[in-house]
């Protein structure tokens, strides 16, 4: 899993989100497959938006459904920490509802902005790389995981070349030498 950002469009999140300090920012992010077409804010709905968000429910709904109806796919939802890491808090983790949706955080601190990505699912935090340039250059991604038949190919091919090399030791081994046993 990656998502793919222009530079422009991670401008935009830290303008978003040092607009919005000391209030925490929020919103979507939307596209196509992994590239990120469009930063959508949504309003914070949280009860202490100095500390909190919360996606506002109205708008975020009605934002998912115009979305689908473009033919774009809710890519990431995003939220800043006006004073802090781009890390999630333990509330964060709390209350992550979408296993299979990036959360990027943008962390301000000291004026600078930084971003990064994080899959929760079920409270566990991994990371998401996120790659910033332009659309179409980003590097392929490596299949990490073997499936069973490359696994199973790669067992069989194993245990041939074991084989062979024992029947090829044997082969190479030099004849016996001839006993002669001396005659009473
Ligand atoms: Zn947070």
């Amino acid at each position: 899993m990656r998502l793919c950002l222009t530079e422009a469009q991670g401008h935009a999140l830290a303008r978003y989100a040092r607009d919005a300090a000391p209030q925490e920012a929020c919103g979507l992010l939307a596209g196509v497959r992994e590239q990120v077409e469009e930063v959508i804010p949504i309003p914070n709905a949280a009860a202490d938006p100095v500390h909190h968000y919360r996606l506002d429910d109205v708008i975020f709904a009605r934002t998912l459904m115009q979305l689908e109806a473009r033919g774009l796919e809710l890519l990431a939802i995003y939220h800043s920490h006006p004073n802090g890491d781009p890390i999630p808090s333990p509330t964060d983790v709390r209350q992550a509802t979408f296993p299979d949706t990036p959360y990027v955080i943008i962390g301000l601190y000291n004026g600078e902005a930084r971003l990064a990505a994080w899959r929760v699912r079920y409270g566990e935090v991994t990371p998401v790389e996120v790659y910033v340039g332009l659309p179409g250059t980003a590097p392929a991604v490596r299949e990490a995981k073997l499936s069973r038949a490359q696994i199973i190919a790669i067992l069989i091919s194993a245990i041939l070349a074991f084989a062979f090399m024992i029947i090829l030791s044997l082969s190479l081994l030099p004849p016996a030498p001839v006993i002669v046993t001396p005659l009473p």
